[in-house]
């Protein structure tokens, strides 16, 4: 490992994704990115981190989807040794009573301001290794539960012990998201008390100790996306990293719980917004759950128009976000408008490219792109056809939307499906086109080259959402549902607009409210007001690009988390 890395105590961030690159499939959406940007903010910040993480050689998986709407997905295979350097270190851990090596790579990272973060990419796929055993470190979230536990334990133990191999010394364990969460377990072996000097009845394990160089957080209020194992696979699979009954005592008495184990074992615990800190204080009373909104990298966000724009106007904004406050009295409404105009032209040409079909550059277009799941509600806004017909025709406007289903999310896989079947019902009367293979590169297009971005989850499901604050980089305004970030980002009328109120609501209401805003502010202000329009454009850049960005979310996690 260079010097450069192992002079210095670092603080190591654990993810089962991550976002290094768009040729570099090592993650599936939101998660990821966010890790990606994290490490990329540290970069900038040069914050010392480490960042470890599978490899995952076969990727995620490639979208292809037929005329039908039908998602297939494709291995989407990547080599390593084109981006990284071998790891000369490897480890050994049981697995299944069997002894899997775990080697890795390193990828660094680096940031626009010669800021660097090495990122460890743990690999199983060694000559050395069983042939199953190879495969651990193949597909992201792929395989059944034992599969994902032996990655977890890849992730957690091995990512642990690797570190401490390569010569690195470890400040602060940051577990995002509990799927590291058996990391902890391996600190506690660590730091277990010799048997001879243990009274009768008394722990063997340092559990303040661990906690204290622990931290979590914690993502998602949605059940299915925390991790339990069955004791009997964990014993299986594992065999007894701690003693069972300290175990059951930190990770819960029925199954093993990830996320309550972490929680166990972390001295600061935070949730990704204001909402979902709340939501997850009232998932696990008895928590002390902290709230650090996440945030969007601002160079990796902002399309290349806007960065001219801001290095022109708003120096030292890619640094210091805040700076973008300033872009509401700084910036020439001209300018502003004919680089959003250049960025909506390079999507159309994009959708031309790969959907055959043309889009107006005189209407505005309606984006939404995310995971393809149920509670994200993809369907919302043709909940009405007839009435969102009535209001195109009034204000004509076109929709692109773009998102993979997990494999195994068959209601994700039919809401693809109602999408491709409400575009043919809509094709007389609303242009409408579905993206196959959502990726970073993809994202970049599409949030800087709509004119809207739309979010309708179920509330409050949504912990964060952070493709919304990537537009407002580049003064898109979001018409979204009061929750996760834009319970905080929303000022009506000034940064975007809100679908139904921050209360309990069900679809009809919230799909009522979506059309209201829709026919009576958003599409009547942009054809009618221009200046008005490019108000709320400059609205989200000043009010939430300033603060919703990735660099001030590391500075927090800095002060709040990493030093305590
Ligand atoms: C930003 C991003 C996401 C997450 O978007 P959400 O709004 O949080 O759902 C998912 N996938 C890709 C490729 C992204 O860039």
């Amino acid at each position: 490992m260079p010097d450069e890395f192992i002079h210095e105590p670092r603080i190591a961030y654990f993810s089962m994704e991550i976002a290094l690159h768009n040729d570099i499939p090592t993650y599936s959406g939101g998660l990821g990115v966010l890790a990606g940007d994290t490490m990329r903010s540290a970069a900038d910040l040069e914050l010392p981190m480490v960042a470890v993480t599978l490899v995952s050689r076969e990727g995620y998986f490639r979208q292809r989807i037929d005329e039908e709407g039908q998602q297939f997905e494709d291995p989407d295979p990547w080599e390593p040794a084109q981006w990284a350097r071998a790891l000369q270190a490897k480890i050994a851990l049981d697995i299944e009573d069997r002894t899997v090596w775990v080697g890795g790579w390193l990828y660094i990272l680096e940031g626009h301001m010669n800021g660097r973060q090495p990122v460890i990419l743990l690999d199983t796929d060694l000559g050395e290794n069983h042939p199953d055993d190879r495969a651990i470190t193949a597909q992201l979230y792929g395989g059944d539960q034992r599969y994902r536990l032996k990655q977890e334990m890849v992730l957690g133990i091995g990512g642990t012990r690797l570190l401490q191999a390569l010569g690195f010394s470890i400040r602060q364990y940051h577990m995002n998201e509990g799927h590291s969460a058996l990391l902890a377990l391996e600190l506690l072996r660590r730091y277990a008390w010799p048997q001879e000097d243990l009274r009768p009845g008394e722990s063997p394990y340092d559990i303040p100790r661990v906690r204290e160089l622990c931290c979590f957080t914690t993502h998602t209020p949605v059940e299915a996306g925390h991790d339990r194992f069955p004791y009997e696979l964990v014993k299986q699979v594992a065999g007894e990293p701690v003693e069972f009954a300290t175990l059951k005592q930190l990770a819960g008495n029925d199954t093993l719980n990830m996320t309550r184990l972490a929680l166990n074992l972390s001295e600061y615990v935070n949730g990704v917004a204001q909402r979902h800190a709340e939501v997850s204080r009232s998932m696990f009373p008895g928590y002390q759950v902290h709230a650090v909104t996440n945030g969007v990298h601002p160079f990796t966000w902002t399309s290349e128009t806007f960065r001219h724009l801001y290095d022109a106007e708003v120096p030292g904004w890619c640094h210091e976000a805040a700076m973008l406050i300033r872009a509401e009295c700084c910036i020439a409404d001209e300018e502003l408008w004919a680089a959003h105009q250049e960025n909506k032209q390079q999507l159309i040409a994009r959708v031309r490219e790969l959907t055959g079909t043309q889009l107006d550059p005189g209407q505005p277009i309606i984006g939404f792109a995310r995971r393809m799941t149920a509670y994200k509600r993809p369907d919302l806004l043709f909940s009405d056809l007839e009435r969102l017909r009535r209001i195109a025709a009034r204000h004509p406007f076109q929709i692109v939307m773009a998102g993979k289903a997990h494999p195994r999310d068959e209601g994700g896989k039919r809401l693809i499906r109602q999408l491709y079947q409400h575009r043919r019902e809509l094709e007389a009367d609303i242009p409408m086109v579905f993206l196959p293979g959502y990726d970073l590169e993809m994202a970049q297009c599409l949030v800087a080259g709509v004119d809207l971005w739309l979010n309708t989850p179920l509330r409050p499901l949504e912990a964060s959402g952070t493709s919304g604050m990537k537009a407002t980089f580049n003064g898109v305004p979001n018409l979204s549902v009061l929750d996760g970030w834009w319970i905080e980002g929303c000022i009506e009328d000034i940064t975007g607009w809100a679908v139904g109120d921050s209360s309990e609501a069900d679809n009809d209401s919230d799909a009522a409210s979506l059309y209201d805003k829709l026919e009576q502010k958003v599409l009547p202000l942009y054809y009618q007001d221009r200046a008005g329009w490019i108000a709320v454009m400059k609205g989200a850049i000043a009010k939430n690009a300033s603060y919703f960005n990735s660099h001030r979310m590391m500075r927090r996690y800095a002060t709040e988390a990493y030093i305590r």
